[in-house]
C-alpha cells in the first residue's frame, strides 16, 4: 500500500510490525544518452511493482529523488544534496516512523552515491535507540537484492550493473523508448579496477569523459522487462524477510 494514498486514520490503525519502505534515489547525469531521473524512474518502477505485490502487507512511502550525487556535478543538470544535510535527510524519515511507533523500516535504493549515507543514517539512527530491541533498520540497493539479474536474459553482455550502461538503459527504454536518445553510437566506457580491494574517491570526469561507464549500445526493452522482474523479485524477497522476522533475532 501506498503512504501517499492512506489517510492517517488509517495509518494509525495499522499493526506496527508493517514493514515501512523509503525508495530513494537521485537526478545526475546519466551519460549523453539517458535522461537525468534514470535512478528515480528506474527506482519508482522497480517500487511499484513490488508494492503491487505486496498489497497491504507493506507500506510504501513516495521515493525521495534527491540523492547524493556530487560525484557527477562536472555535468550540467544534476541535483545533489550535501551529503551530511542527506544523511539527516533519511535519518529524519526513519526517526518520524519510529515515532509513529513502526518498527522496522527499509530505505530501498537505487543510486550508488547513497549507498554511504543510507548505511550511515541506518547506523546512526540504531545506535540513538540503542536500548531498544525490537527495532529491523536496513539499507538496501535494488541490484544487490538478487543474484538472478546477470542471468536474467540470454543476451546480456554486462555482468553487473555500471552507470548509464546496458542494464540501466534497457530498463529506461522498457519504461518510454521516447527517454533515451542515440545509446546505439555511444562507444563502449570500461569499468577498470582502480586499486581494488580498496575503495577510491573518485568523481565521474575521472573515469569517464561522456558519463557513462558500461556498454549502452546493446539495450533492448526486452532485457529491461527481464531486468524489472528480478530486480522487482528481489525487493519482494527483502521485504518478506522483513515480515517473516521474529522481532528480536539478529538473523534473518
Ligand atoms: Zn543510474
Amino acid at each position: 500500500m501506498r503512504l501517499a494514498e492512506q489517510t492517517w486514520t488509517e495509518i494509525a490503525a495499522l499493526d506496527r510490525d508493517t514493514p515501512v519502505v523509503f525508495p530513494v534515489a537521485a537526478l545526475e547525469q546519466h551519460g549523453p544518452h539517458a535522461p537525468l531521473f534514470t535512478d528515480s524512474l528506474l527506482m519508482g518502477e522497480i517500487a511499484r511493482r513490488a508494492e503491487e505485490r505486496l498489497g497491504p502487507a507493506a507500506l510504501f512511502a513516495p521515493l525521495q529523488w534527491l540523492g547524493n550525487s556530487h560525484h557527477h556535478l562536472d555535468f550540467p543538470g544534476t541535483l545533489s544534496a550535501e551529503p551530511r544535510l542527506y544523511i539527516d535527510l533519511l535519518s529524519g524519515l526513519l526517526e518520524n516512523f519510529i515515532g509513529h511507533g513502526f518498527r522496522r523500516l527499509l530505505l530501498l535504493n537505487g543510486h550508488g552515491g547513497n549507498d554511504v549515507p543510507g548505511k550511515q543514517a541506518v547506523f546512526e539512527v540504531r545506535q540513538r535507540h540503542r536500548q531498544r530491541k525490537d527495532l529491523l533498520l536496513l539499507f538496501g540497493t535494488y541490484w544487490h537484492l538478487t543474484d538472478r539479474a546477470s542471468g536474467c536474459h540470454p543476451d546480456l553482455r554486462e555482468p553487473e550493473l555500471g552507470h548509464a550502461c546496458e542494464w540501466e538503459t534497457s530498463m529506461v527504454l522498457r519504461l518510454n523508448p521516447s527517454w533515451v536518445k542515440g545509446f546505439e553510437k555511444v562507444p563502449d566506457q570500461e569499468r577498470g579496477r582502480p586499486f581494488e580491494p580498496a575503495s577510491r574517491g573518485w568523481t565521474m570526469p575521472d573515469r569517464s569523459v561522456q558519463g557513462h561507464v558500461g556498454e549502452p549500445r546493446h539495450a533492448t526493452p526486452e532485457k529491461g522487462e527481464a531486468l524489472f522482474q528480478v530486480f522487482s523479485g528481489g525487493v519482494e524477497e527483502m521485504i518478506r524477510r522483513m515480515i517473516a522476522w521474529d522481532g528480536q533475532s539478529w538473523n534473518g
